[in-house]
């Protein structure tokens, strides 16, 4: 069963979502405040988080942020309608989609199933493993921690995604417009040096401490990942 946590302080449409979402054969939790809905977040694994954004404690931007900083369930924002300004913040926080209220519950619902699928198929792509590894290096894609022979590694948000995207293509040439594609998106499209620059950063934090080769350049062509013992190959 999917489950699904409801952050919604207008207790009446609260439970009138849950009557909904419990009748579509989802589970649910409610949360009536920004702290309670991290609470719940932490201690209750959910696959999708409806988030109203005007809520006492902690705003809808700031749980957003703080959810988004070690998961990435889909959020789908629900908002009054002249919260214009509120909504892109949102979505630039990460939020996945939003409803501006009133609104119909069919199309809540559908909404929903999208932002499931897409999740399903993002997670997908390497069968949906949730952590990767490497030899001793894991990646945690939920947590988004990282570990080498157990010891944690500390990335940026760019050194993750990146990282992530070279292990779900391990042992396999990817070409740095491809990275720049994945992994920094369209808009910066052109400039690769981007690529070198963060592959440098990786190589700095995994390779050279722990004394291994993982990140290979391969010339002409990109990188491409696999763990060898430091001094062989290339
Ligand atoms: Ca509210």
């Amino acid at each position: 069963m999917q489950k699904i946590l409801v952050v919604e302080d207008e207790k009446k449409l609260a439970r009138y979502l849950q009557l909904e979402l419990t009748h579509e054969g989802y589970e649910i939790r409610l949360a009536h405040d920004g702290r309670a809905a991290l609470a719940a977040h932490e201690e209750w694994p959910c696959d999708l988080i409806l988030l109203d954004l005007m809520l006492p404690e902690l705003s809808g931007i700031e749980v957003c942020r703080r959810i988004r900083q070690k998961s990435s369930v889909p959020i789908i924002m629900l908002t009054a309608k002249d919260d214009v300004s509120d909504k892109v913040m949102g979505l630039d926080m990460g939020a996945d989609d939003y409803m501006t209220k009133p609104f119909a519950i069919e199309e809540l619902l559908a909404r929903i199933r999208v932002a499931l699928k897409r999740h399903a198929e993002d997670g997908g792509r390497a069968g949906g493993e949730r952590t990767l590894t490497e030899g001793p290096l894991s990646l945690d894609r939920d947590s988004r921690e990282v570990t080498f022979g157990g010891e944690d590694i500390q990335l940026t948000k760019k050194e993750f995604d990146l990282l992530e995207y070279l292990m779900l293509n391990r042992n396999v040439a990817i070409n740095r417009n491809e990275l720049l594609d994945k992994v920094w998106g369209y808009s910066y499209a052109g400039d690769t040096n981007v690529v070198d620059v963060y592959i440098r950063y990786l190589r700095c934090k995994l390779d050279d401490p722990f004394h291994v080769k993982l990140i290979h350049t391969v010339r002409g062509v990109g990188y491409l990942l696999r763990l060898e013992e430091s001094g062989e190959g290339e």
